[in-house]
């Protein structure tokens, strides 16, 4: 039986075991919270015929309570330092598998599809029958992670915008982060991040994590976000290339009117920018801050090349 890594003295006493101080410069904060890492992995829905992607591993602390779940689990962790410690601490479960690289760099859908046919080989002497059936062999998969904070927000665009088979993403960011990701028109926290990731999902903020529950403690608190992958987009774009250049546009002088700021998109002049806004039927002296995804959309659809 292993003993469970989400407590103060045993995250303690295995950093000492292996002389490693958590690096402050790739996000080590290690979750020390028994209940808060059970419930991480309860929202993630997993059940034994789920593959599920976590970033991060660290120490093995959120992993071992993804193994506990039956789920197949590959953790991608940058930190070589942490190879040998997650062997000892989560390498007797045998649905565990580690790769040790960079999550922008590691190629995705080759570890999940080499975790799915292990999950083949394994589930041949008891669950072939389910898994030739198809009752649930498809190449979908779950992530599940307590991110590294100073690349929250490039990770998930990158697993969103490489359209991977990816139907349910439950992870841990700042909460001010996780803020801008749900927040809706009208707001201060609404921006380009809040309309992207609305896009590819239904993001929520499952609940909050006090910076008590790790060590070493960050200055924040941190949330827990669910997102559930779209299956279709929410708004009809002519292609998600100019959807998200007028977004950005529209943002990039966030103080600024429409009027002023879609300029930027391509360098438009003022009667351009008039006209484009009277296709759309929208105030050019509204901000960004105030439109929907819907009015987002309808700028796209049309905007005309100049
Ligand atoms: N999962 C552990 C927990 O909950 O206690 C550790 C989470 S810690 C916030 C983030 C982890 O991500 C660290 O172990 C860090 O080394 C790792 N990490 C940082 N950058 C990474 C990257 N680009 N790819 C993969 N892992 C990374």
């Amino acid at each position: 039986i292993q003993p469970i890594i989400a407590r103060r003295e045993v995250t303690a006493r295995i950093l000492q075991a292996f002389h490693l101080k958590a690096d402050k410069n790739l996000g080590q904060n290690f979750l020390v919270e028994e209940s808060v890492v059970n419930r991480i992995a309860k929202t993630a829905e997993l059940t034994p015929e789920d593959t599920v992607l976590e970033i991060g591993p660290g120490i093995g602390t959120l992993t071992q309570a993804l193994a506990m779940t039956g789920a197949s689990v590959v953790s991608v962790e940058l930190d070589k330092r942490l190879i040998p410690v997650l062997q000892e601490t989560v390498g007797a479960y045998k649905n565990v598998r580690i790769v040790q690289g960079d999550i922008l760099k590691v190629n995705i859908p080759e570890i999940i599809a080499e975790v799915k046919a292990d999950q083949k080989t394994a589930g041949a002497t008891g669950k072939v029958a389910e898994a030739e059936s198809g009752t649930k062999q498809s190449d979908t998969f779950k992530v599940c992670a307590n991110l590294p904070y100073y690349i929250t927000t490039p990770i998930i665009m990158y697993l969103l915008e490489q359209k991977l088979p990816l139907e349910r993403l439950v992870v841990m960011v700042q909460k001010e982060v996780a803020e801008r990701m749900t927040a809706g028109p009208g707001g201060r926290d609404y921006g380009a991040i809040s309309v992207a990731m609305q896009y590819y999902t239904e993001p929520k903020i499952a609940f909050i994590v006090k910076a008590g529950s790790f060590l070493p403690a960050p200055k924040v608190d941190s949330a827990v976000l669910v997102c559930k992958r779209r299956s279709t987009p929410p708004v009809d774009v002519p292609d998600e290339k100019t959807f998200f250049k007028v977004v950005a546009a529209a943002f990039s002088v966030r103080r600024k009117m429409l009027n002023n700021s879609l300029k930027n998109m391509g360098g438009l002049n003022g009667e351009q920018v008039k006209a484009w806004l009277d296709r759309a039927g929208i105030d050019g002296r509204r901000r960004a801050e105030t439109l929907s995804l819907e009015e987002f959309a309808m700028l796209a659809r049309t905007w005309e090349k100049n």
